[in-house]
């Protein structure tokens, strides 16, 4: 239940200015469930009902009269609220003044459930517990722990450290759905094999898709709890290795279009790096701020075996061929942002020379979160390209040089 003290509901402004304190409590499940501060002076337990428990003091009378086996102190208790009620009912159509002024207290419990979802501060760093602190560069604006998803989700709309990665990938993820459904319903006329074409190029949408919503949806529930923070860091690297998987299908089907033996096999080795990368995002160590030069190796490193078909194409088509047909300047262009953006991650920059100045815009993970966005629609535009080629040369291979079909 929540408890008021002192009969104030905006005390968190007060203790933010008396040093930053912040303490929230979970009693639902029976512990603090993060406590950033020694000052326990908390008018407004925030979540001191579980979520899961709609009505707070009436679900816990329905739970104790499932359950026959009672403690000596719920007996008690109860014993004491039967008297009180059992007195009560001698009042008004069954609503004694003490049950009204339960009654009373479960809305205002609600009331201030509710204003407290829109009433927290953002904090400063060193205060943060650790499972959320990840950049120390980054020394005010944080979210505090915020063990409810529809808080969470309603931060998307406040200003704090995530507020720039959230919306750089949520608007990312709307553009690709956008282009996804606007490329899946061209007309069919305009391929050569139409489910075979929509097939690779949907596969590049999908993994975009995932990427960006897994992302976002991470950066917004990244300060629910440790648990939440890490099924979500998972599912955040597992979108990046299926981007860079389904950025390689379609533009390996078109560069090797006459030449499928190759095609396969770059598409089976890209798929089990893929799967690779998944398999080490799932241990928990890979997620620690130690590991974040290791994250961003493992990423380049899979997007960078795309250098051996390109040298693959090169070799077989020849230099202006390459550039001209195979797109290989947009696909450079590509490359050129995602390692950008991998560098910068990694290094932390700019935050890392001006601490305290890129707290809110201009972090690195957000300008890593941009290039992506942007890395992700050059390669699309450099697959449109190759699919007009595609389309212009005709579906027969016989005519053109190193042709196996
Ligand atoms: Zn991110």
């Amino acid at each position: 239940m929540l408890r008021i003290r002192e009969g104030k509901l905006d005390t968190d402004e007060h203790r933010e200015e008396g040093g930053g304190a912040f303490v929230l409590r979970h009693r639902g499940h029976g512990q603090s469930a993060a406590s950033v501060s020694n000052d326990d002076h908390c008018p407004i337990s925030p979540h001191g009902r579980d979520e899961t428990t709609p009505t707070g003091h009436s679900q816990q009378h329905a739970q104790n009269g499932n359950v026959p086996e009672k403690t000596a102190l719920d007996g008690e208790e109860e014993g004491k609220e039967e008297e009180e009620e059992k007195s009560a009912d001698e009042g008004f159509m069954g609503m004694t003044p003490l049950l009204q002024a339960h009654h009373a207290m479960e809305r205002m419990e609600e009331f201030v459930h509710k204003m407290w979802e829109g009433r927290w501060r953002v904090i400063p760093h060193d205060v943060l517990p650790d499972w959320l602190k990840d950049n120390d560069y980054l020394l005010h604006g944080h979210r505090p722990p915020m063990p409810s998803f529809r808080a969470c989700f309603r931060s998307i709309f406040r200003i704090h450290t995530e507020t720039g990665n959230i919306w750089t990938h949520l608007l990312g993820c709307f553009l690709f759905l956008c282009l996804g459904i606007v490329y899946m319903f061209r007309p069919n006329m305009s391929f050569v094999a139409p489910l075979q074409e929509k097939v690779a190029i949907g596969m590049f949408f999908l993994g975009a898709i995932l990427c960006l919503s897994f992302s976002w949806l991470f950066h917004t529930v990244y300060c629910h709890s440790e648990g939440v923070s890490r099924v979500f860091s998972k599912l955040d690297y597992s979108g990046i290795a299926f981007l860079i998987m389904g950025s390689f299908v379609p533009w390996l089907y078109y560069s090797f279009y006459c030449s499928p033996q190759p095609c396969f096999i770059y598409l089976f080795v890209v798929c089990v790096l893929g799967v690779s990368a998944i398999t080490v995002s799932q241990c928990d160590f890979f997620a620690t701020p130690q590991y974040r030069g290791v994250r961003a190796g493992v990423f380049v490193g899979l997007g960078l075996s795309g250098v051996v078909p390109s040298l693959h194409f090169v070799i077989s088509e020849g230099l202006l061929r390459a550039t001209t047909m195979g797109q290989m300047g947009w696909l450079l262009l590509m490359a050129t942002l995602y390692i950008t953006g991998a560098c910068l991650y990694a290094a932390r920059i700019p935050e890392r020379f001006f601490p305290g100045k890129c707290d809110i815009w201009f972090h690195s993970h957000q300008l890593f979160h941009i290039l992506v966005v942007a890395g992700a629609f050059v390669h699309f535009h450099g697959v449109s390209n190759l699919q007009e080629f595609r389309y212009t040369a005709g579906g027969g291979c016989a005519a053109e040089e190193g042709g196996a079909l």
